[in-house]
């Protein structure tokens, strides 16, 4: 089978961040799907790997490990997605740990100034539904919030409370764009710009910050995620081109009834790309 056929889903998140289920049932559903490539990409942490490559394996379904990382970029927030690399690499691992220490005390000036706009307890609320201490995230205060009932839905929430400009949001300095990516060949793995789609960057500032990622030795680009719009792959596919990126495919899947995207459900990458994946299988 031709590579960019495979379903590999590249992107998903576990318990381990801000994800619903451990990662021995992100892979049984992944599987379930027919994904036939798969990595589990925490945000900013690998704690979830070693439990998500022996589910992987009693399987049957190839996996690479993988990571999200948060990095803060002309001061906006970019994510990198590093894929099939060591992640016992000493380097990698304090990097990461590095990246995540600001959450807790981001997380209790987020509660202070929840408050301060009439929604009290959110800290505590949030840590209800916290799989790991030390990845507390804006995801897990949007649960709390729907739950209690000031807003509808996650993006209600995101839209009014949390997303950069809004009451709830608490300016944070994620890893540096060289430290990431550094992080990642350091451990032999590969970069790729997560959810280019995402980003509140125009032309000039986008063509800015995938030159810097390629001089750095980042190697890919998500064309195909569940985290863009279809409008978004053509759009991505021409930079992989323009560029000499390799494409990557995910759904960014989060947990049953919260995401966007089923795993390996979305879109195959257009024709005419290299997979990030295609010397992998
Ligand atoms: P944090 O790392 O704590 O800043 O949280 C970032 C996470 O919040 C992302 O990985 C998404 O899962 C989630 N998120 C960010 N923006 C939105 C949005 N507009 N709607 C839903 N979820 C979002
Ligand atoms: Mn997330
Ligand atoms: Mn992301
Ligand atoms: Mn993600």
């Amino acid at each position: 089978m031709k590579a960019e056929m495979i379903n590999a889903d590249l992107h998903c998140h576990s318990h381990v961040s801000d994800g619903l289920l451990p990662p021995a049932e992100v892979a049984a559903r992944a599987h379930a799907n027919g994904v036939q490539l798969w990595a589990l990409t925490d945000h900013d942490e690998v704690g979830g790997i070693a439990e998500a490559a022996r589910a992987a394996r009693d399987l049957g379904m190839p996996f690479v490990p993988g990571v999200e990382i948060s990095v803060t970029w002309a001061d906006e927030t970019i994510h990198i997605v590093g894929l099939n690399f060591d992640p016992a690499d000493q380097t990698l691992v304090t990097g990461l740990e590095r990246t995540r220490n600001g959450r807790y005390a981001r997380a209790i000036e987020m509660g202070e100034r929840l408050a301060r706009v009439g929604i009290p307890d959110a800290f505590e609320g949030a840590c209800k539904y916290v799989g790991n201490p030390d990845l507390i995230s804006r995801t897990h205060f949007a649960r709390f919030i729907v739950d209690s009932g000031y807003c509808k839905d996650i993006s209600e929430v995101f839209d009014r409370y949390l997303s950069e400009g809004r009451p709830g949001f608490v300016e944070h300095r994620w890893a540096k764009l060289s430290d990431a990516v550094g992080w990642i060949r350091g451990a032999g793995g590969r970069a790729v710009v997560a959810h280019p789609g995402r980003y509140a960057l125009d032309d000039t500032a986008m063509h800015a910050f995938l030159s810097e990622f390629k001089d750095l030795g980042g190697e890919g680009i998500e064309v195909v995620s569940g985290s863009h719009k279809p409008h978004h792959y053509a759009i991505y596919a021409a930079r992989a081109r323009e560029f000499g990126f390799r494409a990557s495919r995910g759904s960014d899947y989060h947990g049953p009834g919260i995401s966007h995207a089923e795993l390996g459900s979305v879109d195959l990458l257009p024709a005419g790309l290299d997979p990030i994946w295609s010397d992998w299988v």
